[in-house]
C-alpha cells in the first residue's frame, strides 16, 4: 500500500495527533493526542484510527477497499497484540477489540459502534479462564450478539424491518422476558446461566429473523464490523443529522480499532463519561456520571440510572447513589487529575470517557465538549480570568447563535411561583418554553408545519428522532440522563429540554400521558423550565433574563474591544432605546417617524395625521400639521434625550399615506367632522388617495416634494426638539435621514426646506450652532448606482436592504412566502434574501454604492438599518465592504456585538 490509511497509537506514542481531524475524525485524532503528546501520555487502550480517506475510497470504489488494507490492519492488530500480551482469536488469551466511528465532527449517536470484538465460541473459555470471571465474558457475549446483529447483520445488511421488529428489540424483549421470569428488574441481577441461556436464545433469534448464523470467526467479525461503521456514514440517521448541522457527505467517516478493557469485569469495575466543566451551566466543577459493572453504552443509552461521579454533579435523582470521589478515593483522584491535564493542554471543557478495569483507569475518549449558550458564555469569560485563554479566544469560541439562546425567554418567575411543576427532570438544555405536547417525531414535525408551538415528549429520544427534536420548541423525556441522547442533542442546539421525568407514564398508543393520577392528551399545552428541569401544566407567561447575566455583560465586552463596526438599533420609542442602550448600542440607526402613530397612547396623534392626510387644500393640511406639531416634538424629544449623547437617526415619515386612513366608518365620520366636510367628500378624497402599487408609490421623499410642509413640520420638530435639550445641557446627535430617495435632485429640493428651517429655528432658540446631518437611505438600485452624485448633498448613507432586497430583486417582501419554500428547496436560492444579504447581487450594489460615494465624500458615514443589520453572516459582510455600524433591533444588539468582533478576527 502506498498510501498511508491506517494510524496507531498506544504505549505511549502515536501516529497522530489532534490536529489531524480531517483524516482521523475527531475521535481518532484526540485519542491520538491522548496517548502520544508528551503533556498527556494518559493510558489509553492501544489501537488504530482506519483514516476518513479509505471512507471516501469505500464508496467511490463499490464498498471495496485499497489494495494491501486488510495485510496492513492485522500487521497493526499483531502490534496491539504485542502491547496487550494477548493474541485476537486465541483460544487461551484473547484479545478483544472495540470498532467505533469517528467522524470530524461529533454526531452524537448517529454512527455506529460495536464491542467485544472477537469472542467466539472458541475464545471464551480462554477470556473465562483469564478473568476468573465467567458472568462478565458471557454478559459481554450477549452484547456483541445485540450490538452485531443489529448493526452489522442487520442495518448494514440494508434490511429494513417494521416498527419494533428489528432484532434490537426481539433480542431485548427476550432479556425482558428472563427478568421477569427471574423477577429482577436490572440487568446486572442476572446470574450466569441466565446469561448463558440468553446468548444460546440470542443466537437462535438472530438466525431465524436474519437467516444467517452469528459469525464465529474473530476476523469475519472485524472486516463486518469495519464495514458496518464505514456504511453507517450513509445510514439514514446520520444523512438526515448532516442535513440538519450541514456536515458535507464527502467527509466520510474514520474507523478506530481499539483494544478492549472492561467496565463490566465486577464491583471494582466501571464506565463513565464526565464533562470537565458543567455543560449546562459553564461552572467551574468536574462534573460526570458513572455505572459499576457495566460497558460503555449503558451510560449513554440511560438503562440504569447513573451515579454521580462526585458529591458537586449530585442531584434529586442520583443523590443516593455513591459518587466515585466516595466509592473509589484513589481513581476518582487519578480521573481529577487528568481533568486538570487536559484542561490545561486543550485549554477547554472537555468531554471525555472513562473506563476502570478491576481498579485500573483507562481514558477512551476525549473530545471538546458540547455545551449550550450560557455555559458558553460562563466558560469562556471564567477561563480568561483563569488566564487559560485570551480574550480573544473567548470571542472566537462562542457562535452568536449561543449568545442569542441567553437572550431567549425565561419563565417569568411570578408566574412559576403561582403555578407550581406537576413533574420533575433534569435540567438538559436551557430557559423556558411552552407547547402542546405531541409522542412521535413524525407527529412534532407535521404539527410544526401547520405552524403550532410543540414540546416532543419521548419515553426516551434516540438518533431517529432528530427531526422531531429539531422542529419542537422544547424535548421532555421520561428517561435518561444528562448524557443521554436527548440532552446532548438538545444542549448542542441550545434547545430547552427536561430529561429523566420519572413521574411520567406515556402511553404512545393512546397518545396520552400520565403524571400522577392525571391523564393528558396530545395538544394539551404545558411549560418546561429546562434550566431546573421543571415540568408545569398549561402555558406559562415568559419574559427576558439576559441583563442580569454578569458573564454576559463581560463576554460583550470582550467582544467590544476587538471589533470595528459600530453597533446601533432600530428604535421608535423612548422603551426601545433604553432596551437597547442597556444591550450595548452606540446610536440609532433608524427611527421610523410613522411608528409613533402606531403604540399606545397615540390615537390623539393619529387623529391628527389622518386629518392632515385628507386635507384637500395647504391651509387644512397646515392647520392639521401645527396640532400634529407638539406630538411629534415630544416623541422625538422622549427619544433623543434616552440617547444622549449617541447619534439617532431619525427617518422622515415613508409609507404611502393611504396606509393611515381609517377603513371603519365611525372613525371616518369623526374625522369628517372634524374637517367640516361630509361623509361622501371624505370617501372621495380617501378613493384618490388609493394607489394599485403603493410601494412603488406615493411614498418616502415623494411625500415632501409634492407637500413640502409635511417635510417642515418634521424637521422643526427634530431641531426644536435637539435646540431644546441643548438648553438643558444635554448633547444629541439628530441625523435627518431621507428615505427612498432615486435622485441627487431629490435630495438638493428637501436640503433647501431642511436648511431654511434650521435657520428658522437657530433664530428663535438664539443658538450658534445645531450640529445634525442631512443623509439618505439607499434602498433604490439606481440610488446606488448614482451614489456618487447622491453624495454630493447626503453626509450619510443608510442601505435600506429590506427594500433594496425587494426592489433588486423584484421580490415582493410581502409575498414572498409563496415561493420561497420551492427556491430553497431547489437550491434556486441558498438563504432567504430577506434574512441574509444576497451578496453576489445586491451586496454587490451596496459595494458599487460605497466606492462611489465615498469618491465623492470620502468621509461618507455608512451604515446599514434594513432587517439584515441583525444577520451575523450579513454583519460580516457589512464589515468587509467597509461600513461604519450596523443597526438592528434591541434583541439583536448583542449578537451584533458579537458577530462584529467575529468579522474583525
Ligand atoms: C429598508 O427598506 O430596509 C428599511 C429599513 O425601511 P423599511 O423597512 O421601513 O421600508
Ligand atoms: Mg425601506
Amino acid at each position: 500500500m502506498i498510501k498511508k490509511y491506517l494510524y496507531f497509537f498506544g504505549g505511549g506514542r502515536a501516529e497522530g495527533n489532534e490536529s489531524m481531524k480531517n483524516l482521523l475524525g475527531g475521535k481518532g485524532a484526540n485519542l491520538a493526542e491522548m496517548a502520544g503528546h508528551k503533556n498527556l501520555r494518559l493510558p489509553v487502550p492501544p489501537g488504530f484510527t482506519i483514516s476518513t480517506e479509505v471512507c471516501t475510497y469505500f464508496y467511490a470504489n463499490k464498498n471495496q477497499y485499497p489494495k494491501g488494507l486488510r495485510d496492513d490492519v492485522h500487521k497493526l492488530i499483531k502490534k496491539i497484540e504485542a502491547l496487550m500480551k494477548r493474541k485476537f482469536g486465541d483460544v487461551e488469551n484473547p484479545l478483544l477489540v472495540s470498532v467505533r466511528s469517528g467522524a470530524r465532527k461529533s454526531m452524537p449517536g448517529m454512527m455506529e459502534t460495536i464491542l467485544n470484538v472477537g469472542l467466539t465460541t472458541k475464545t471464551i473459555p480462554g477470556l473465562i479462564e483469564q478473568s476468573k470471571n465467567e458472568r462478565f465474558v458471557y454478559d459481554s457475549y450477549r452484547r456483541l450478539i445485540t450490538m452485531y446483529s443489529d448493526v452489522v447483520m442487520e442495518k448494514a445488511g440494508g434490511i429494513e424491518p417494521d416498527e419494533n421488529m428489528g432484532i434490537r428489540k426481539q433480542l431485548d424483549k427476550i432479556m425482558d422476558k428472563i427478568k421477569a421470569e427471574r423477577n429482577v428488574k436490572n440487568d446486572t441481577d442476572l446470574n450466569v446461566d441466565d446469561l448463558k441461556n440468553l446468548c444460546v436464545l440470542f443466537k437462535k433469534k438472530v438466525k431465524a429473523v436474519l437467516k444467517k448464523d452469528f459469525p464465529d470467526d474473530p476476523f469475519d467479525q472485524l472486516w463486518g464490523a469495519i464495514g458496518a461503521v464505514f456504511s453507517s456514514w450513509n445510514g439514514k440517521r446520520a444523512v438526515s443529522y448532516r442535513r440538519i448541522e450541514n456536515i458535507p457527505d464527502e467527509w466520510g467517516t474514520a474507523v478506530n480499532v481499539q483494544s478492549m478493557v472492561f467496565g463490566n469485569m465486577g464491583d471494582d469495575s466501571a464506565t463513565g463519561v464526565a464533562f470537565t466543566r458543567n455543560p449546562g451551566n459553564g461552572d467551574n466543577h468536574f462534573y460526570g456520571e458513572y455505572l459499576v459493572n457495566a460497558q460503555g453504552e449503558d451510560v449513554v443509552a440511560g438503562i440504569r440510572t447513573p451515579a454521580p461521579i462526585n458529591e458537586v454533579s449530585k442531584n434529586d435523582h442520583n443523590q443516593k447513589l455513591v459518587s466515585l470521589e466516595k466509592g473509589m478515593a484513589k481513581i476518582y483522584q487519578e480521573l481529577f487529575s487528568y481533568r486538570k491535564r487536559l484542561e490545561k493542554h486543550y485549554r477547554d471543557m472537555l468531554d471525555i470517557e472513562f473506563t476502570i478495569e478491576k481498579g485500573r483507569l483507562f481514558m477512551l475518549q476525549c473530545r471538546v465538549g458540547k455545551r449550550n449558550g450560557p455555559a458558553a458564555i460562563k466558560m469562556a469569560v471564567d477561563m480568561v480570568e483563569e488566564k487559560l485563554i485570551t480574550a480573544k479566544m473567548a470571542v472566537s469560541r462562542v457562535t452568536p447563535a449561543q449568545v442569542d439562546e441567553l437572550l431567549h425567554p425565561i419563565i417569568d418567575p411570578k408566574d412559576e411561583k403561582l403555578n407550581r411543576p406537576i413533574a420533575h427532570g433534569l435540567p438538559a438544555g436551557p430557559g423556558g418554553a411552552s407547547g402542546m405536547i405531541v409522542f412521535s417525531a413524525i407527529d412534532a414535525v407535521n404539527w410544526a408545519k401547520d405552524g403550532k408551538k410543540i414540546i416532543l415528549v419521548r419515553e426516551e429520544t434516540n438518533p431517529e428522532d432528530v427531526e422531531g427534536m429539531r422542529a419542537a420548541q422544547a424535548i421532555l423525556t421520561a428517561r435518561g440522563g444528562m448524557t443521554s441522547h436527548a440532552a446532548l442533542v438538545a444542549r448542542g442546539w441550545g434547545k430547552c429540554c427536561v430529561v429523566g421525568a420519572g413521574e411520567i407514564q406515556i402511553d404512545y398508543a393512546k397518545k396520552t400521558m400520565t403524571i400522577g393520577n392525571e391523564i393528558f392528551k396530545e395538544g394539551e399545552w404545558f411549560t418546561l423550565n429546562g434550566t431546573k428541569g421543571n415540568v408545569h401544566k398549561g402555558s406559562l407567561k415568559m419574559i427576558d433574563a439576559s441583563s442580569e447575566n454578569k458573564s454576559l455583560m463581560k463576554f460583550l465586552k470582550f467582544c467590544d474591544e476587538s471589533r470595528r463596526l459600530k453597533i446601533r438599533t432600530n428604535a421608535d420609542t423612548p422603551e426601545d432605546a433604553k432596551r437597547a442602550r442597556m444591550y450595548g448600542a452606540e446610536g440609532i440607526g433608524l427611527f421610523r417617524v410613522e411608528h409613533m402613530f402606531y403604540g399606545k397612547g397615540s390615537d390623539k396623534a393619529l387623529f391628527l395625521l389622518r386629518k392632515m392626510i385628507v386635507s384637500k387644500t395647504v391651509e387644512e393640511r397646515i392647520k392639521a400639521l401645527k396640532e400634529l406639531f407638539p406630538y411629534m416634538k415630544a416623541d422625538i424629544k422622549g427619544t433623543l434625550r434616552e440617547m444622549k449623547g449617541y447619534p439617532v437617526t431619525i427617518r422622515l415619515i415613508d409609507p404611502p399615506l393611504h396606509e393611515f386612513v381609517p377603513r371603519e366608518e365611525e372613525k371616518r365620520r369623526e374625522l369628517a367632522k372634524s374637517l367640516n366636510i361630509d361623509l361622501k367628500e371624505f370617501k372621495k378624497r380617501a378613493n384618490q388617495l388609493h394607489e394599485n402599487n403603493p410601494m412603488m408609490g406615493h411614498r418616502g421623499v415623494r411625500l415632501g416634494i409634492t407637500y413640502p410642509e409635511i417635510t417642515e413640520t418634521q424637521v422643526r420638530a427634530i431641531l426644536e426638539a435637539t435646540a431644546e435639550l441643548m438648553r438643558e445641557n444635554i448633547k444629541v446627535e439628530p441625523e435627518i435621514m431621507i428615505p427612498v430617495t432615486c435622485n441627487v435632485k431629490e435630495l438638493e429640493d428637501q436640503g433647501i426646506i431642511i436648511k431654511r428651517i434650521y435657520e428658522e429655528v437657530q433664530k428663535k432658540f438664539k443658538i450658534k450652532k445645531i450640529n445634525y446631518l442631512v443623509g439618505t437611505m439607499i434602498e433604490i438600485p439606481r440610488a446606488a448606482l448614482t451614489a456618487g452624485e447622491m453624495a454630493k448633498i447626503a453626509e450619510f448613507f443608510s442601505f435600506g436592504t429590506n427594500d433594496l432586497t425587494q426592489m433588486g430583486f423584484g421580490f415582493s417582501r410581502d409575498d414572498i412566502g409563496g415561493f420561497l419554500p420551492d427556491y430553497l428547496e431547489r437550491g434556486i436560492l441558498p438563504d432567504d434574501p430577506f434574512q441574509t444579504i444576497d451578496q453576489e447581487g445586491i451586496g454587490e450594489l451596496m459595494k458599487i454604492g460605497i466606492e462611489r460615494g465615498r469618491k465623492t465624500r470620502k468621509n461618507l458615514k455608512v451604515g446599514i438599518c434594513g432587517e439584515h443589520g441583525g444577520d451575523p453572516r450579513s454583519i460580516d459582510f457589512c464589515h468587509k465592504v467597509g461600513m461604519n455600524y450596523v443597526s438592528c433591533s434591541p434583541f439583536r444588539v448583542p449578537i451584533a456585538r458579537l458577530a462584529a468582533a467575529q468579522a474583525a478576527m
